[in-house]
């Protein structure tokens, strides 16, 4: 009942599915992963659907806790049931009508990525009557992993310069409306292998260990990034990571003695690992042509649907797969999508059996960075359905809608 070509005919394409089985999976390994004082956030930015979010908040004990950046994304939060107080509230640029809302519905602890940002938090909770948790973002000037998307030692809007942090202690501790809980690292993204990650936890542990002696605070909360990595629409399966729990252990016993007993509490954050092998793109073939000497099939799903973050001149590596068996080796082709720019391209040269129009591809690991990291809205095209499923059942379908409601003047 629930394979793609039932579910692409019965609801078209483009669509997503998402399995719930296999976000629970996910959630699990990962916890299974760390050690058990260790918490998770889910960054809601790798796909923020509500009934993932529910997913990864339950697991009792191991469920995840929420990591948002926007009033959309705390509205999907809390709809999930993520109480105010498992929210983590980030992001360069919040601004303090956000965080009267953040603060009114319960949020409690913000990630704070620089002495203006720190300051409006206070003074927003001061408004309230609250005091607000705040952990440091940390844009450390030294980084140990090879890594894909690097977040840390040059410029950036993310984060205190850890070099000149030391030197802001009085000032930090004395914010109104505001308490340091702690510390806040992201450095790295997608890391490349185990030995990678590992490396970059302890050197983040370490560099926090020393930022508590030169703040003069006793941390209460660390977070330590992530870096979880997942294929992202390409074939292949997320990562093990065997050494992972016993790595992070014995380098948190180095440098934080009272970890176990919650002084500080520890946590670390994903996105892709959690959400990116429990989706998949199902899109049609609408035309094949052939210009000059290369083959374009042109798909449904074009960087409106699954953009990459950006779509804007970047070509992932998608891999994509004919859904019923079709004919003989064809001749490799471009993906293009169905909008009006040279842009839209999902690959180049992927070699398929020969394809005609209506046949239904399938792109694997699409769970994360899926329609909200699209350009949806480009040339007004509706959004792709998205379909929940528990393994064979069917949860639920629904499609992000896109209108134009008038704040002043009227609709034509
Ligand atoms: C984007 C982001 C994440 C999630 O990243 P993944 O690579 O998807 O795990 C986590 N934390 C922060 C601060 C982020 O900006």
């Amino acid at each position: 009942m629930t394979g793609p070509t039932e579910l692409a005919e019965r609801f078209g394409t483009p669509s997503y599915v998402y399995d719930l089985d296999r976000v629970a999976a996910a959630r699990d390994d990962l916890f299974a992963a760390l050690p058990d004082e260790v918490e998770v956030f889910y960054a809601a930015k790798a796909n923020p659907h509500p009934e993932l979010l529910r997913e990864l908040r339950s697991g009792g004990t191991r469920g995840c806790r929420a990591e948002i950046s926007s009033v959309g994304e705390l509205d999907a939060a809390l709809r999930a049931g993520f109480p105010g107080d498992r929210i983590l509230y980030t992001g360069p640029g919040k601004t303090t009508g956000e965080l009267t809302e953040a603060l009114t519905r319960g949020v409690r602890l913000f990630s704070t990525e620089s002495y203006g940002d720190l300051r409006r938090v206070g003074e927003t909770a001061l408004k309230l009557g609250l005091t607000a948790d705040c952990l440091i973002r940390v844009n450390n000037a030294t980084g140990a992993a090879a890594t894909s998307i690097r977040m840390t030692g040059v410029p950036s809007q993310f984060g205190f310069d850890s070099e000149t942090l030391p030197g802001l202690a009085a000032a930090l501790r004395e914010v109104p409306g505001t308490t340091i809980a702690g510390l806040h690292f992201f450095p790295l993204s997608n890391a490349k292998d185990e030995a990678s990650l590992v490396a970059e936890f302890r050197h983040t542990v370490a560099t926090a260990a020393a930022l508590q002696d030169a703040l003069g605070v006793t941390f209460r909360f660390l977070d330590i990034g992530g870096g979880f990595a997942a294929p992202y629409a390409v074939q292949g399966e997320r990562p093990v990571y065997g050494g992972l729990r016993d790595a992070l252990a014995e380098t948190l016993d180095e440098h934080f003695p009272g970890w176990r007993d919650g002084t500080p509490r520890i946590a670390c954050e994903s996105g892709r690992y959690l959400v990116a092998d429990s989706g998949t793109l199902l899109t049609s073939v609408v035309n094949v042509k052939d210009s000059r000497d290369t083959r374009y099939l042109v798909l449904d799903a074009g960087i409106n649907t699954f953009g990459g973050m950006s779509g804007l001149g970047r070509i992932l590596p998608v891999s994509v797969e004919p859904h019923e068996s079709a004919g003989a080796d064809g001749t490799p082709a471009s993906l293009a999508g169905p909008l009006c720019t040279p842009g839209d391209l999902l690959g180049r040269n992927v070699p398929l059996p020969e394809l005609a129009p209506g046949d239904l591809l399938t792109v694997p690991n699409a769970g994360a960075y899926g329609p909200t990291a699209s350009l949806l809205m480009f040339l007004g095209r509706p959004a792709p359905a998205e379909i929940v499923v528990r393994g064979d059942a069917l949860v639920s379908v629904s499609r992000i809608q896109h209108t134009r409601t008038y704040d002043h003047g009227q609709a034509l």
